[in-house]
């Protein structure tokens, strides 16, 4: 896809993920990666109303090139692209079922949510739990590189899911799974449940190996 594309479908996917609110207010970043750099989304701008014109562009070293200033959680993105050279897009929600579970006590840090379906091992696989960082910590940077190395989706504690993907169309599918899912982990809270066992697992990996 060349550029102008990419920039279209980062406005088209937006408005969708405005739509069904899991992008509200000016939350939210969606990125593509570039021969020579990203796009991303600008810093205060709507998901919903993006000008694919207006889309930041930024080199491999952070600088600006092009378009309006770019999400002050740029970094994170830069991070997660420098560690995974095989994946194309990156989506950071503040989504509601998924902010709210990393809120959670007690949660797994280094698997957050069960295998509750099929779609969910093969989209997610295992979902780490990053600690809580203010907004424009370095740090969150070097803990969000750290966890690409072995996985392409995480969780930021009391903040929201940071998800890649081999395509933008991918990661945002990808990212809409980690929302559904998070919203029936909690709509099956206090029910006894029956999630995947390690041998249906198993036999997801085998099938659909990434
Ligand atoms: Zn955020």
């Amino acid at each position: 896809m060349t550029e102008n594309e990419l920039r279209e479908r980062l406005a088209m996917h937006g408005e969708a993920l405005y739509r069904r609110g899991l992008a509200p207010g000016s939350s939210g970043n969606m990125s593509v990666r570039l021969a020579d750099g990203l796009l991303v989304t600008p810093t205060n701008s709507c998901m919903g109303r993006l000008d694919p014109a207006r889309i930041s562009k930024l080199s491999w070293d952070g600088a600006h090139l092009d378009g309006d200033k770019p999400s002050k959680e740029s970094f994170l993105h830069l991070a997660m692209y420098q560690e995974r050279p095989d994946d194309e897009a990156i989506v950071h929600l503040h989504s509601s079922h998924s902010v709210a579970v990393s809120c959670m006590a007690d949660l797994d840090p280094a698997d957050v949510l069960p295998p509750i379906t099929a779609y969910y091992v093969m989209r997610i696989g295992r979902l780490p739990l990053l600690p809580y960082y203010r907004p424009g910590d370095m740090a969150l940077a070097e803990a969000v590189r750290v966890a690409a190395r072995s996985h392409h989706a995480m969780l930021l504690a009391n903040h929201g899911p940071v998800v890649a993907g081999k395509s933008l169309d991918a990661a945002v599918y990808n990212a809409e799974e980690l929302e559904e899912t998070a919203k029936l982990f909690l709509m099956l809270r206090g029910c006894d449940t029956r999630w995947l066992d390690e041998e249906q697992i198993a036999a997801l990996r085998e099938a659909f190996p990434n």
